[in-house]
């Protein structure tokens, strides 16, 4: 992309100009969470001052008109992912929660002994609830390893399937190692066995298109946090003959047909699944971040991440002791490292004294640590409006940080 390009992208992001430690600020944790653009901010401000009302309850105006913006974005996401039908867009608190809300009712069929397939190199959102549905039922987890460029084992992956395995769940981006897993490959033969997918898009969300009829999981998970987008809201895609077939996962308002004492019935989906008043005014904000994504042009900006991501990784090899853990080829914009035996919390300190934000620690992915026999490692990650004058200076800030600690 061309300079006047990320000029004109960066301005969009106040939050770009701060300084931190009285330093120009260089925002390098993106796969925690993006900086949010003003259009998205100026929606939230719009609606709390001109708009605000509880969506599908009233016949009044502001209700109907809230209720229009938020079916607006839902319609945005089913065209932006592909989906048959907004009936499998459903609203979610992020990523996690989809995780949760698929794995205890869907995960409702499973019986003892059943087994789900997950990877080594998952997030903790994508663990946990299945171990919580283990303790309920008593399934069984197998896992997938990883080759020394933390890439899956997919010989392996293929051999855990038999006649008890009934769901596998991956990521398709690593937030640990960036590499990007072959998710249409890995379901077709999950469909193949006739085993259901589940696919963690909290990291391929932000950093490619995403078509769901083309992958043909049978659900998607997604958090708008990390795409520019409000905190708080993410999305379950799921096919429609499973999101049917499931039974709700939390009970409330807007979620019923009809409530007696006796008996009560469901509404049509989406809604089935969408208990309670949700966070009307991110998911009407959210189709700004969509927007913003669509006119910068997802492939333009993968372009920018990746040049910027090799360019980095270039200079920082030439630090002595410097180890990169995931070296997949076309993985993500995500750089995982340690120098010698320096702890990663002291490099994080150290650059954060000079300004910049990078994550240090497990990342929600303590198994991966122990495959790797490591306690934790320094990340940095990159978005759209990140400039190679910020990765120079990341590379001066490391390479004084290392002095100091070696
Ligand atoms: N999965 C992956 C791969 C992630 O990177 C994250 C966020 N770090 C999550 C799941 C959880 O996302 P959220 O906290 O938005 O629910």
């Amino acid at each position: 992309m061309e300079k006047e390009d990320i000029e004109r992208i960066r301005g969009e992001f106040p939050i770009l100009s701060r300084e931190v430690a009285g330093r120009p600020m260089v925002y390098l944790d993106n796969t925690a969470t993006s900086q949010t653009p003003g259009r998205v901010v100026s929606e939230i401000e719009r609606i709390y001052t001109h708009e605000k009302a509880n969506v599908h309850r009233g016949v009044h105006t502001l209700s109907q008109e809230m209720t229009d913006l938020q079916e607006h974005t839902r319609e945005t996401i089913r065209g932006y992912i592909n989906a048959s039908g907004v009936d499998e867009v459903i609203f979610t608190r992020g990523t996690t929660e989809g995780i949760n809300l698929v794995a205890s009712s869907f995960g409702s069929r499973f019986k003892s002994g059943d087994e789900v397939i997950l990877t080594v190199m998952e997030h903790h959102a994508n663990i946990v609830p299945w171990q919580l549905l283990r303790d309920r039922t008593g399934i069984v987890l197998r896992v997938v390893d990883i080759n020394e460029r933390g890439e899956l084992d997919l010989e392996q992956y293929r051999s855990l399937f038999n006649e008890r395995t009934v769901m596998a769940s991956f990521c398709h981006v690593s937030n640990v190692l960036g590499t990007v897993n072959p998710v249409k490959e890995m379901t077709a033969y999950a469909h193949a066995q006739g085993v259901p997918v589940l696919i963690d898009g909290a990291q391929a969300s932000p950093h490619m298109l995403i078509d769901v009829a083309d992958i043909d999981c049978d659900f998607y998970v997604f958090s708008a946090h990390k795409m520019y987008g409000p905190t708080g809201i993410g999305v379950l895609y799921g096919k429609r003959r499973w999101l049917e077939e499931m039974p709700p996962y939390q009970g409330g308002g807007e979620m019923i047909a009809k409530v007696t004492f006796e008996h009560t019935t469901y509404a049509e989906l989406p809604f089935k699944f969408e208990a309670g008043t949700p966070d009307f005014v991110g998911i009407a904000a959210f189709a700004k971040a969509i927007e913003f994504i669509r006119e910068v042009g997802m492939e333009r900006i993968a372009a920018h991440e990746h040049e910027l991501m090799e360019y980095t990784q270039k200079r920082m090899l030439e630090i002595p002791g410097l180890r990169i853990f995931g070296t997949a080829p076309g993985k993500s914009a995500v750089i995982s490292f340690l120098v010698g035996d320096i702890h990663p919390y002291d490099l994080g300190m150290l650059l954060d004294k000079q300004g910049v934000e990078v994550r240090t620690g497990h990342h929600c992915a303590m198994p991966l640590m122990d495959r790797l026999g490591i306690p934790g490692t320094v990340r940095a990650s990159f978005a759209v409006y990140n400039t190679r004058e910020e990765a120079d200076a990341f590379i001066n800030a490391l390479t004084r940080a290392t002095a100091i600690l070696s």
